[in-house]
């Protein structure tokens, strides 16, 4: 499933294609997604032009010339591809947990710009497409969400408050969209990794020097991997068909029984599923 490092790879690259350039014409050829396309969808896209793609969380948003949006979330298995207009045949495409090549089945929703056009794929139909009115709705449809890590708002003070007298583990709550959106399973293993605390401590037990270490090291690491392209697990690729490359990175995340990557540490690295999701931890520096 892609996450917020991979969502926001996605953002730059259709912001750097689209940006400012009026929809001609949209097809679509299956409604039936998370949520079903809106009828009115492809009326609605037609001769509006796409301002930006900004993003919050795992959304895209695609303000509009007349101010709404368009949301795009990619769910488990969506992935946009680029395809240059003039050069039919030649694979420009963007792909996303994908093969660089537009795969044959499943393609969605087509948005035909002049040069180019932009097509949805998504296997498991697991992604949807809003329409949103206006600026108020969209801070609406956000409102039940907790800050992204990136926010001022996700300091120690929300940390200890939001902790209070929660009995879950840590690695629960990194997961949990209502305390900090946007962290999935990958980077929540990275992040505890990085603060030396062990992915299964009840919250109630962890420090204020804790709090500020899962406010840094979430910023640290979500950063990095963005700027590393995103994790290439199940073939990602950015829109320029490149890898990312975050996962030669990982320092725990799949690397059960391998040697803690932290000099002098004997610790190995252990797997253990919390919270029904792979947890990787090292049995020596997490605490
Ligand atoms: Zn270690």
């Amino acid at each position: 499933m892609p996450e917020l490092p991979e969502v926001e790879v996605v953002r730059q690259s259709l912001d750097k294609n689209i940006k400012q350039k009026k929809v001609k014409k949209v097809i679509i050829r299956n409604r039936n997604l998370r949520i079903p396309i809106p009828l009115k969808f492809a009326s609605y896209l037609k001769n509006k032009k796409i301002i930006k793609i900004d993003r919050f969380s795992k959304y895209l948003i695609f303000l509009l010339s007349n101010k709404s949006y368009i949301l795009l979330h990619l769910g488990m298995s969506g992935t946009v591809h680029l395809i240059d207009r003039n050069k039919k045949k030649i694979k420009t495409n963007t792909s996303f947990y994908n093969s660089p090549i537009l795969p044959k089945k499943h393609n969605h929703v087509e948005i035909i710009f002049q040069d180019l056009k932009i097509v949805y794929n998504d296997p498991r139909r697991f992604g949807f497409f809003q329409i949103i009115d206006n600026a108020y709705l969209l801070k609406k449809k956000f409102a039940h969400l907790g800050p992204e890590p990136f926010d001022t708002k996700f300091n120690v003070n929300y940390i200890s408050i939001f902790f209070t007298k929660k009995k879950r583990n840590i690695k629960n709550l990194l997961l949990d969209q209502n305390f900090v959106s946007g962290i999935g399973n990958i980077y929540a293993n990275e992040i505890l990794f990085l603060c030396k605390i062990n992915p299964n401590k009840k919250v109630s037990l962890l420090k204020k020097k804790d709090y500020l270490n899962i406010v840094k090291n979430s910023k640290k690491v979500l950063l990095h991997a963005i700027k590393k392209g995103g994790s290439s697990i199940r073939d990602f690729k950015n829109i320029s068909g490149k890898k990312g490359d975050f996962q030669s990175d990982f320092k725990v995340y799949d690397r059960e029984g391998l040697d803690c990557k932290i000099n002098n540490c004997t610790g190995i690295i252990k797997r253990k599923v919390i919270s029904n999701r792979s947890t990787f931890f090292c049995n020596n520096c997490q605490k």
